[in-house]
């Protein structure tokens, strides 16, 4: 069982978005002031979501307007993993991109080319994408049978929202999969290795000396656990503290709210 709140300061902290520091278009109550207090003490801080349907700058621009003053560098989506994954890895690929307008264009400055012919298509790029229909399946379905590699942003069931949720990622991989037969060779976003060395590598610090506050114990705490970074489950988005204390994976620490990470004067 975990313990919580944490009685230190860590030299970094990630946030996970939705649930941790925003649900729908508002600030959860306290993140303001949290990240205020952290970046007073001189603390790195970054946002990491793996949602890329808006761009890093889209989505500075929109917490700075909240009320939560924030830069382009400080965030870090899904599409900046993969972008990162695909110029180690395969570097000139042709991508063919189910996937919105944001994860689009950041791949196109990035320097890859988008395709729609699946003969042409080095990569199948599976996202989140609320214009998903059956011409873009089949687009899909015909890039992987044709030898395309399948890779995808996130494998998110759901995006919580005000309203409940929306169907997210994992919803057009398994069409994809299950119409193809094929499946998904990688996942870039959390809780994905590629995630956390990317953090690591952008924060340039060890993973002990950074602390991972999220709202799901699968993604968020569970990829700080394999990297060897501290985890905090906050309780305002996806968990219960009853699912908490139910499920195998445990975090470092649990918080009603996110300012208990301030260790108190
Ligand atoms: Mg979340």
């Amino acid at each position: 069982m975990s313990v919580g709140p944490p009685r230190k300061l860590y030299d970094a902290y990630v946030f996970d978005l939705d649930g941790t520091v925003l649900l729908g278009d508002r600030l959860l109550p306290t993140a303001a002031e949290t990240l205020a207090g952290l970046r007073a003490v001189g603390r790195r801080t970054l946002f990491l979501t793996n949602n890329p349907t808006r761009t890093p700058a889209q989505y500075a621009s929109h917490l700075s307007a909240l009320g939560l003053p924030t830069a382009a560098d400080d965030v870090v989506t899904s599409a900046l993993v993969l972008i990162d994954y695909l110029k180690r890895t395969q570097p000139g690929a042709r991508l063919m991109v189910i996937g919105e307008p944001a994860l689009v264009s950041l791949l196109e400055e990035a320097g890859f080319a988008l395709v729609d012919d699946p003969a042409r298509t080095d990569v199948l790029v599976a996202s989140f994408d609320r214009s998903f229909n059956y011409a873009k399946l089949q687009a899909g379905f015909d890039a992987v049978r044709a030898g395309a590699r399948f890779l995808a942003t996130n494998g998110d069931r759901y995006r919580p929202t005000p309203q409940g949720g929306q169907p997210d990622a994992a919803a057009v991989i398994a069409a994809i999969e299950a119409s193809s037969g094929r499946p998904c060779e990688q996942i870039v976003g959390k809780p994905s290795a590629l995630t956390s060395r990317y953090l690591l590598d952008r924060l340039a610090v060890t993973p002990s000396c950074c602390l991972l506050v999220g709202d799901r114990l699968e993604t968020d705490v569970a990829m700080a656990a394999a990297a060897g970074m501290s985890g905090a489950l906050v309780l305002t988005g996806a968990t219960s503290r009853a699912e908490a204390a139910a499920s195998p994976i445990s975090s470092t620490y649990v918080l009603e709210r996110l300012s208990e990470i301030l260790p108190a004067a």
